[in-house]
């Protein structure tokens, strides 16, 4: 019996990278309206490489770009690039497609559901909150507050433990073939590949962790459905067997 679906948050249930793509190009674009004498290409070049460098969750983005691009320090184009960015995040973020039916589906048929994700705990709590998905779940699973990511194998376990269900007994749906759907298989999970936005087509090596994919979320339900009778049909065969 499936008692419990677990979903990774970034591009899987919120769009992540779109929007902080569209973020950050406001960002550089209302910069350079308020007087970065540089051109959009070479700032958001530079922009994307301080990223890479220094990681999304750093504070200090802008600052640092001006540091990069020789700018000698301005508060004043600073803050245009930091109101820009915020402004993008609360106006656009949004679920992925078809992700609250998803949930609302698998909630009515009475499965418990639980989120495992990385990052810092207040950005992702912020994405949960603003789009309304913590009404659907039972618990959230954050690495950064856990001390561990994933794919470790703990944080899997800590998740199913405070869930109560046994790890046959839970299904994981993200969109990362290493950090979901490799570190669920590996403490025996059912894994569902979502196979959309940037690693569609990467950590392919991974891919023999999937037991399915899916390029379209919704197909997540009659997946879980599926594998709930599968197991009703296989127990009356065993039963006969031992008699
Ligand atoms: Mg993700």
């Amino acid at each position: 019996m499936i008692k419990a679906v677990f979903f990774d948050l970034d591009d899987t249930l919120v769009e992540t990278t779109k929007l902080a793509d569209m973020a950050r190009r406001n960002a550089v674009e209302n910069m350079i309206r308020h007087g970065l004498p540089v051109d959009f290409e070479t700032a958001y070049k530079e922009l994307m490489e301080l990223i890479k460098e220094y990681g999304s969750n750093f504070g200090k983005h802008f600052d640092y770009l001006l540091r990069r691009l020789d700018v000698p320090y301005d508060p004043k184009i600073v803050t245009a690039g930091v109101i820009a960015y915020h402004n993008t995040k609360f106006a656009y973020l949004k679920s992925v497609k078809g992700a609250r039916k998803v949930l609302l589906d698998l909630k009515k048929e009475g499965y418990k559901l639980a989120i495992i994700t990385d990052g810092d705990p207040l950005k992702q709590w912020e994405k949960i909150l603003r789009l309304e998905l913590d009404e659907f779940f039972d618990d959230v699973f954050i690495s950064d507050y856990l001390g561990v990511r994933k794919p470790h194998p703990k944080i899997f376990e800590k998740a199913l433990r405070r869930m109560g269900a046994r790890p046959e007994e839970s299904v994981m749906v993200g969109d990362r073939l290493y950090s979901d759907i490799y570190g669920a298989k590996r403490v025996g999970m059912h894994t569902i590949w979502f196979r959309y936005g940037k690693y569609a087509n990467r950590e392919l090596e991974y891919i023999d962790y999937a037991d399915f994919q899916v390029r379209v979320l919704e197909d997540v339900v009659e997946i879980v459905r599926g594998l709930n009778r599968e197991e009703a049909e296989e127990r009356p065969d065993t039963e006969v067997h031992a008699d």
